[in-house]
């Protein structure tokens, strides 16, 4: 089944079941349910099925390219409670027009992002809320930082007084078994720990954005605060 095949009543189905789990997960590992928010993966997804996921209770879209989220927000419109999010890879000149329109970037990469990140925001005058991504794996076909080298670039990132850091993203390389992907969630954890440690004025790493449809309930119990999640609201994306 495509996506398109998906009657509209699953979505607010689909929703409901995901929050109960996101709930179950949480109140499993000790956590507040409250602490963990679902970002609706909704990149290819409609504007007319977005919006019966806000209906079922989706407040954060998750969208990965700049030009298809400003055509969902305008037909959509706003809604009490309803943000947006961006997730995807970056590109240096969108971020201009991404200023302001996200209220957090998850997916930030590279220095000099967040050098134009700063510029851009404090010509708005206002502060922009990003996470760091972390290339948890290692992977060459995946975009973020190593461990290592976000360890020596986050001291200098202190100087961007526009640019929020408020933690980690990580898309950890992906297995069937969504066991396999506890260690990587949980590399992610330590690294925000070291990284806390540091004391750096700007850098809070109060969030972790991680886990996906097949993993998020693992993601929380190693202590993800926002999930991803896109094919258990919508279905399959097609490929
Ligand atoms: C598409 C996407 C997701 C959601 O993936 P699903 O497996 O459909 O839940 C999460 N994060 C990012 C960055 C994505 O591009």
């Amino acid at each position: 089944m495509t996506h398109h095949d998906v009657p509209m009543t699953d979505i607010a189905t689909n929703v409901q079941s995901v929050l109960q789990t996101i709930r179950d997960a949480a109140m499993q590992s000790g956590r507040e349910p409250h602490t963990v928010q679902l970002v609706a993966a909704t990149k290819y997804v409609e504007a007319e099925r977005v919006r019966q996921a806000i209906a079922a209770g989706i407040t954060i879209c998750g969208e990965n390219r700049l030009q298809e989220a400003q055509a969902k927000m305008e037909a959509i419109g706003t809604s009490p409670g309803l943000t947006w999010h961006f997730i995807g890879r970056v590109q240096r000149r969108k971020l201009k027009s991404m200023v302001g329109r996200f209220s957090v970037i998850h997916s930030i990469e590279s220095l000099e992002h967040i050098e134009e990140l700063h510029r851009r925001a404090e010509e708005r005058q206002l502060q922009q809320s990003i996470l760091l991504q972390v290339n948890i794996g290692n992977e060459s076909t995946k975009g973020g930082f190593s461990a290592s080298d976000l360890l020596k670039a986050i001291p200098g990132i202190v100087r961007f007084s526009h640019v929020k850091v408020d933690g980690l993203m990580a898309i950890p390389p992906r297995e069937e078994d969504p066991e396999a992907m506890r260690p990587y969630f949980q590399k992610v954890k330590i690294l925000a720990e070291e990284i806390d440690a540091l004391h750096l004025p700007g850098v809070d790493m109060k969030e972790l954005s991680m886990g996906m449809s097949n993993d998020y309930p693992i993601a929380i119990q190693e202590g993800a605060t926002f999930v991803r999640v896109g094919a258990a609201l919508f279905g399959a994306r097609p490929q």
